[in-house]
């Protein structure tokens, strides 16, 4: 993490950063132009126009990391001038701590501050839950949305905090791992820390990797669900740690989508892989349109690929989403509650998205 000058060689590269944005168009020339602007410390027109997804660190062929290089010109700048009804979830940061208590022995899950985006004590309910401790509030916030804010110094900022805070919790309630609901949170705890030195004294563990284990032991109670159905990767997942091989994200999707009879459209859509679309949030309220046809154009893609469901993982991609899955007449269903209708569950007053379901 970070922008690296000495890997952005202009040299060994085709402007790949900016050229495959899909929210820009620009050639390699207007690519190559814009970072250089933006290196000599100039500003570009690229600081208003990026929507803050992240993809050009993965699309970089030498790992320059522009997308951070832009994040930090952006907050040099503020160039975003971030509406005032935008700032809420600047909040996250310093939302009341709380507790639901589980069973003695049972995992300990980190809501993080967004608890109240969606439902998370709501979908984190049912025998995969039953016995779970849940945690959230300010304390053991994150802070990476603020990188949609302009303010991307934040979650570097506020990392010893939030480690800090954690290990205190994994101490008080004597586990040696911590499941995060969020894959921000878990990229913060891992990729982020790992590339600051920080020992972290917790595992922490992705909520779809402890979905995939706990399936993995429980696989007499799934009933496949056989439909297909596209999947949200938002843009927090291109910040999982690095296997190499692949994105270990999308393996443990996949991996659960096999083990309850869920049948991927991803290999059919033009939007998937590096090339998956943003969720729009960091533009829903300054350019909304924008940020609505993007989203059309998102889940039509996966319409077309065949997708009779669209699965999310993250609770702010599928809060800003739903409202125009349902109008395509494609139905939102977070990952959580997607598996406990395969365990038979009554998904319960969330139902599928929380469509309409009061915000407490
Ligand atoms: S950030 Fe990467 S793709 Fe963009 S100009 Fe530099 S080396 Fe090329
Ligand atoms: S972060 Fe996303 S929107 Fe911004 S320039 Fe990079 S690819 Fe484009």
């Amino acid at each position: 993490m970070g922008f690296d000058s000495s890997k952005c060689d202009f040299s060994r590269c085709r402007g790949e950063c900016l050229t495959r944005c899909p929210y820009v168009s620009y050639d390699e020339k207007m690519a190559k132009d814009a970072i250089r602007t933006l290196i000599s410390g100039e500003e570009s027109p690229i600081l208003s126009e990026c929507i803050t997804c992240a993809a050009c660190n993965d699309f970089c062929p030498t790992g320059a990391n522009p997308w951070d290089l832009i994040a930090w010109r952006q907050e040099q700048t503020d160039i975003l001038k971030i509406p005032a009804d935008a700032k809420p979830s600047s909040d996250w940061l310093v939302k009341p701590y709380k507790v639901r208590r589980g069973k003695p022995g049972g995992p300990l899950i980190s809501m993080g501050g967004i608890y109240e985006v969606v439902p998370q004590e709501e979908f984190l309910k049912g025998k995969m839950f039953d016995d779970a401790t849940l945690i959230g509030g300010g304390d053991i916030a994150c802070g990476f949305t603020e990188t949609h804010l302009g303010r991307a110094s934040r979650p570097l900022k506020n990392l010893p905090a939030f480690i800090k805070n954690l290990s205190h919790a994994a101490e008080e309630f004597g586990v040696d791992e911590i499941v995060f609901t969020h894959d921000a949170c878990y990229n913060v705890a891992t990729t982020l820390a790992m590339s600051q030195n920080m020992e972290v004294e917790f595992r922490p563990v992705h909520i779809l990797e402890y979905i995939r284990n706990w399936l993995k032991e429980h696989k007499d109670e799934i009933t496949p669900l056989n439909l297909k159905a596209g999947l949200q990767g938002g843009c927090t997942t291109r910040y999982a740690p690095d296997r190499g091989d692949g994105e270990i994200w999308s393996d443990w999707t996949r991996e659960i989508f096999e083990m309850i009879g869920v049948e991927s459209v991803e290999a059919n859509r033009k939007y998937t892989g590096e090339n998956r679309l943003c969720c729009g949030s960091s533009i829903f309220h300054s350019q909304h349109e924008r940020a609505l046809n993007i989203q059309k154009m998102n889940i039509q893609d996966a319409i077309d690929a065949g997708a009779e469901r669209y699965v999310f993982i993250c609770p702010a991609c599928i809060a800003i989403m739903r409202m125009t899955c349902r109008k395509l007449n494609l139905e939102p269903v977070y990952i959580t509650q997607l598996v406990r209708l395969a365990l038979g569950e009554d998904i319960g007053e969330a139902g599928m998205a929380a469509f309409g379901y009061p915000v407490r």
